[in-house]
């Protein structure tokens, strides 16, 4: 598999905003941050790195597993993009302007899955405006035919020791696909995305505020039983629980982490743990579900959710689980913020006579609309 350095040229001055635009918050997060986010959960991206203003110093908190490395720009910015280029260590670079908060997941995909080792690939959008060119100095008006002409977006994928060689060779092209072009190299295209527009004068931040926080909410729901049986381990939300009974299963048998799982997959619409992670499978045998709720997690950011909250009741006869909550909700508490209760069954029903644990659980997902 393509490994990819992700390339964010945030080293500009934004002249044109009337300030630096990549460091404005966009619902609560800088702008670049929007696409390094993004880059960060995307399957074969495997370093981050942000150019930054010449002179400049920036150490920003970042989450994920992938690296993020800042490094400055120069003057220009085939400068900037020579020295994240240089400071890049995989075989394939995706170079991304800061000001384009809203490039998808997606949209990297299709750009990985069309560049080559001989070819670059660019995304592309088809001029809708009818369109004029205006003299300089006469203010003259004429019409431009728009067919066959497309606007250029980023992410611009290409191999990086070639991509170093054009941009060293081109340095007042616009981009590094004029660059590319420029050496005599073959420039593939894919669609663009609609909403992956440059954030470049006052408007399009106001535009791109309205679209940062309008967001959409959803629920999901999940459910797991398993049995109660002496010799084995209690995990809850992955918390060991000294316990004469422990849960029975192919896995740890996390019943509390289980239902909490299909509950966030269900609100993203993804397929159950049961899809994900077959019983059948023997890499699940034992498994921390903890490591799979981190998984899945991957999975649900990857699609733009985040988890706003979870609710959770286990129902159980034996043991008394009472003291252990805090710990419990403690130990989720690194995917998202946890409810939880625990009812006894009344002696009813299965888990009543101590047979079985059962756990509901929903959880809420917020999600920009896109
Ligand atoms: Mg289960």
């Amino acid at each position: 598999m393509r490994e990819y350095s992700f390339i964010i040229a945030a080293g500009g001055q934004g002249t044109r905003l009337g300030g630096r635009k990549q460091f404005m918050t966009l619902a609560g997060r800088e702008l670049w941050r929007w696409s390094a986010d993004n880059a960060a959960v995307t399957e074969g991206v495997r370093e981050i790195i942000l150019v930054i203003p010449q002179g400049e110093t920036l150490t920003p908190e970042w989450p994920h597993d992938v690296p993020l490395r800042v490094v400055n720009g120069g003057s220009e910015r085939a400068l900037s993009v020579l020295n994240g280029l240089n400071a890049a260590t995989c075989d394939y670079v995706m170079v991304h302007d800061a000001a384009r908060p809203f490039a998808t997941g997606e949209l990297f995909r299709r750009l990985m899955d069309a560049v080559s080792e001989d070819a670059g690939v660019v995304p592309v959008l088809p001029v809708s405006d009818a369109l004029k060119r205006i003299e300089g100095g006469t203010g003259k008006v004429s019409c431009v035919d728009r067919d066959g002409l497309y606007i250029t977006q980023t992410p611009q994928v290409f191999p990086r020791m070639r991509l170093i060689e054009a941009v060293r060779d081109f340095p007042s092209a616009k981009d590094e696909a004029e660059a590319w072009c420029n050496s005599g190299h073959v420039l593939r295209h894919v669609d663009g995305e609609r909403m992956n527009f440059k954030v470049t004068v006052g408007d399009d931040m106001t535009i791109a505020r309205a679209l940062a926080e309008r967001r959409i909410t959803r629920t999901g729901l999940g459910w797991d039983v398993h049995r109660l049986v002496p010799g084995r381990r209690l995990i809850l939300g992955g918390v060991r629980i000294e316990s004469p009974l422990g849960l029975l299963g192919h896995s740890d048998a996390d019943v509390l982490t289980h239902a909490l799982m299909d509950a966030v997959l269900g609100g993203a619409g993804l397929p159950d743990i049961g899809t994900l992670f077959p019983a059948s499978d023997d890499r699940y045998h034992d498994a921390d579900s903890l490591g799979l709720m981190r998984e899945v997690m991957r999975l649900v950011n990857a699609e733009g959710w985040t988890v706003e909250f979870a609710d959770a009741v286990i129902t159980a006869q034996v043991p008394r689980l009472n003291k252990h909550r805090e710990e419990i909700v403690q130990s989720l508490s690194q995917f998202f913020q946890v409810n939880l209760k625990f009812k006894s069954a009344e002696g009813l029903d299965d888990s009543g006579r101590g047979m079985c644990m059962t756990c509901r659980a929903v959880a809420t997902l917020g999600r920009v609309i896109e």
